[in-house]
């Protein structure tokens, strides 16, 4: 295991500042001594987009490449046109570093708000396919503006795509407790994709017998994440499956304040990505009132991938503990920060 780490750090915009900083705390407090941590920052966001007009120009493409991770707050603020910042920056690093893997864990964990009743037992993970699907940018639209117009998005599927997604997918159910997978798209309507999805799976199914296997398709997947998230170990899923399910799985399970995510590149060729799910709340930027939780479960992420598992664990526990523990007095970022830099240090 590599006893440094070269970390590449994008605040962002709007609360990515105020979460990030609580984020590298926590890490500084739970690296043991010997680990070198090295920082760099870079300006890429909408306040960089209003000043130069660039969103990720190669050089700093570049200079990324070098880093071992990425840690980002969050991108976007409303007064830069909607497709600027998430193709020309989020949507291209996930591409240039072929971050195929989108993973987001969901557990429900103690004292946090669930709209379900009962309080189920929610403990899975979503892998999203992140490079492929309906958001290549494949499509165009005719006879732009008029009545007429015809639109077309293109969902792109490619047995390469699809295979390496589907058997990190596996990797990771073989190495969970409940050794479930259950693979979500919605083959009775998009046959073409949804057949090669299917087939994937059910080829590669056969090299993981110890895996318990399922197949739902999308619309029943959001029934049960509401009616029986307990049901759910690994999901595995296509791009835009993907993105709306983990919103609804967020919501679910303790809300947008504590889903953590990584835009993962798991064969190591390319720093992998780590980041809240939510964005940069505008509205409550500088206040002092976001929850860093997000970030910090994104820092635990981070760490694992790299092959700090043992420190991973422990960012996870002390929120878990955290939680447990908390009044219901509300704390500022900082506090937050604070409080976890505490429990993973001690
Ligand atoms: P984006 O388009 O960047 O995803 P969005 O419109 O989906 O942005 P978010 O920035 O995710 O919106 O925020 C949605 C709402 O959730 C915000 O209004 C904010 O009040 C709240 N919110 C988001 N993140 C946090 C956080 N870390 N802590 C507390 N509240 C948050
Ligand atoms: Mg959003």
């Amino acid at each position: 295991m590599s006893r440094s780490i070269n970390l590449a750090v994008i605040p962002g915009d709007g609360i990515g500042q105020e979460v990030v900083s609580q984020g590298l705390k926590v890490l500084n407090a739970v690296l043991p001594q010997d680990v070198k941590l090295e920082t760099k920052e870079y300006d890429l966001g909408a306040r960089r987009w209003h000043r130069t007009g660039e969103t990720l120009p190669d050089a700093e493409l570049d200079a990324l490449k070098g880093h071992d991770a990425i840690l980002l707050g969050a991108i976007g603020d409303p007064s830069v046109p909607s497709g600027v910042l998430e193709r020309g920056l989020l949507l291209k690093l996930r591409f240039a570093f072929d971050h195929f893997i989108n993973l987001r864990p969901s557990k429900l964990f103690p004292n946090t708000e669930t709209p379900l009743a009962g309080r189920p037992d929610i403990d899975f993970v979503v892998v999203r396919e992140g490079t492929e699907g309906p958001y290549t940018g494949n499509g165009g639209s005719l006879r732009t503006g008029t009545e007429h117009e015809v639109a077309t998005e293109v969902s792109l599927n490619t047995a390469f795509g699809v295979e390496r997604v589907v058997r990190d997918a596996f990797e990771r159910a073989a190495a969970r407790p409940r050794k479930k997978l259950t693979l979500v798209h919605k083959n009775n309507v998009l046959v073409y994709a949804g057949h090669l999805w299917k087939n994937t799976f059910d080829k590669v199914a056969a090299e993981y017998p110890q895996v318990t296997t399922d197949y739902l398709h999308v619309d029943a997947a959001t029934i049960f994440f509401v009616t029986q998230p307990e049901r759910f170990d690994v999901i595995v899923t296509d791009n835009l499956f993907g993105d709306i399910l983990t919103d609804l799985a967020a919501a679910v399970s303790g809300g947008i304040g504590l889903a953590a995510s990584g835009n993962i590149n798991p064969t190591g060729a390319f720093p992998s990505m780590f980041e809240p799910v939510h964005g940069s709340a505008p509205d409550i930027a500088g206040q002092g009132k976001a929850d860093p939780t997000a970030t910090i479960l994104s820092v635990a992420l981070l760490l694992r991938h790299l092959g700090y598992e043992v420190e991973a664990v422990r960012i996870e526990d002390a929120v878990s503990a955290d939680l447990a523990e908390r009044d219901g007095t509300a704390r500022t970022t900082d506090e937050i920060g604070d409080a976890l830099a505490v429990r993973v240090a001690g």
